[in-house]
């Protein structure tokens, strides 16, 4: 037999983590390939707008992540290695998670308001909330 607090708790611990009721958002999927040793991203600008962000942005967080070389052709990213497609959208689900949907109301309206050493600061334009995440530059 469970207790009140110990059925609050559980009541909270269930709640997932991005309440639908909260945002419509979704984060978008990476729709990758892989030719020879290279691995072809074919929708960054989709990802970019979704994100708010510059591509360079993305780009510059995916080449540190996995660790290997990005070139840009238009539309399309190709990595200099072999990424399977669930590996890639674990980083891109990362990369807005962290940097993108905001903390306090999980809403994708943020801007990065400044750049500090190591750090980056989030301003949510939805409910004002400000924090800093580490930056991966
Ligand atoms: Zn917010």
């Amino acid at each position: 037999m469970l207790g009140y607090d110990e059925l609050l708790d559980r009541a909270f611990t269930m709640l997932p983590k991005l309440s639908e009721d909260k945002s419509d958002f979704k984060i978008p999927e990476a729709e990758s390939l892989i030719q020879g040793s290279k691995t072809i991203v074919k929708n960054i600008a989709q990802i970019s707008d979704a994100a708010r962000r510059d591509k360079a942005d993305i780009i510059k967080y995916l080449t540190k992540e996995l660790a290997s070389p990005i070139s840009t052709d238009g539309n399309m990213l190709s990595i200099s290695a072999r990424v399977q497609p669930g590996a890639l959208n674990d980083k891109v689900r990362r990369y807005f998670e962290t940097y993108i949907i905001c903390k306090e109301c999980h809403k994708s309206d943020t801007k990065v308001a400044d750049t500090q050493r190591g750090y980056i600061v989030i301003v949510c334009e939805a409910c004002g909330a400000i924090y800093t995440v580490k930056n991966y530059q």
